[in-house]
């Protein structure tokens, strides 16, 4: 990424008497643009001269004819790009290029608060791949990172409008359904663990097999559940990680959700027997 060069901005922000001794309210808004690019980057100073500058031409009141040089435009278009990009990078896993934690976190406080105003449902899914451990150690490494970038490839595909993948962490990644119902989650949820099933592994290498198990735990609209207290993030997720875990004691390869107070493992997975109770009850 080419480096920040705020002095050019400041420099080219002051040269923009347009011949008659006028500057405008558009060079104002780009000095206003400029100190907030700066200003998210922790530029203070710099940041804090462009506002000045802004600050000064208001009280000047030079508000005729605006004008604004074209390598100002470009240099502060070049800064948004920049800003932008670094913003997107920050946010993605560097192996799979999911959406990483902070993402993660960022979006599911906007999306709780969303999902408590708005009475939307949210689903959470916490998928683990199954014995990935053993992916390692049979083909190695290199292979179990290829396999990962797979996987995050099966489970954001022909996700619903709005839903997103992230990394949670190691072999673990987050599949987020905003405003669904519950059987619209489950059905995600399973054919996305079908997906990764049914995908052929063994072009990657001969014998290769991955499987996933997922907990969702599902948060209904208000209205569809009176008096049921807000959860956080962090409740939600612990919801989908005991439901992962009976996933998993159940057999692995499958997805397991709480309906009607019982948990139940979606698709063919509804036939097996046994299934472990999670170990963090949560509200439902
Ligand atoms: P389970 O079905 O119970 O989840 O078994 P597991 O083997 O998947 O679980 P375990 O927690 O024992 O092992 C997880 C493995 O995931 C161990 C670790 O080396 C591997 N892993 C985590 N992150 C990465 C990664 O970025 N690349 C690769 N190749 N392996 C990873
Ligand atoms: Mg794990
Ligand atoms: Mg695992």
């Amino acid at each position: 990424m080419t480096a920040l060069r705020p002095e050019t901005a400041q420099q080219m922000a002051q040269e923009t008497d347009d011949g008659l001794g006028r500057q405008g309210p558009g060079l104002v808004g780009l000095h206003e643009s400029i100190a907030t690019l700066l200003a998210s980057r922790g530029q203070w100073r710099q940041a804090y001269e462009h506002l000045r500058s802004a600050l000064d031409l208001v009280h000047a009141d030079q508000v005729e004819q605006p004008h604004v040089p074209e390598q100002l435009r470009r240099e502060v278009d070049r800064l948004r790009r920049e800003h932008a990009e670094a913003r997107e990078q920050s946010l993605r896993d560097s192996l799979t290029d999911s959406y990483n934690r902070r993402y993660l976190d960022e979006r599911l406080m906007d999306l709780l608060t969303e999902h408590g105003a708005c009475r939307h449902g949210l689903a959470i899914a916490l998928i683990d791949l199954d014995w990935f451990k053993q992916v390692n150690d049979t083909f190695g490494h290199l292979l179990g990172d290829r396999v990962l970038q797979r996987v995050v490839e099966l489970l954001q595909q022909e996700l619903p409008e709005d839903a997103f993948c992230a990394r949670y962490g190691g072999e673990e990644f987050v599949l987020v359904l905003p405003r669904v119902d519950a059987v619209t989650a489950v059905a995600v949820a399973e054919a996305a663990r079908e997906r990764v099933e049914r995908h052929p592994w063994d072009e990657i290498a001969p014998d290769l097999r991955v499987t996933v198990s997922a907990g969702l735990a599902y948060e209904p609209p208000a209205h569809e559940a009176p008096g049921r207290p807000a959860v956080s993030a962090e409740q939600q997720l612990l919801r989908a990680d005991s439901l992962l875990y009976t996933a998993k004691q159940s057999g692995r390869n499958a997805v397991a959700y709480r309906a009607d107070g019982r948990v139940r493992l979606a698709g063919r997975a509804a036939g097996r027997r046994g299934i472990a109770e999670s170990r963090v009850l949560g509200y439902y």
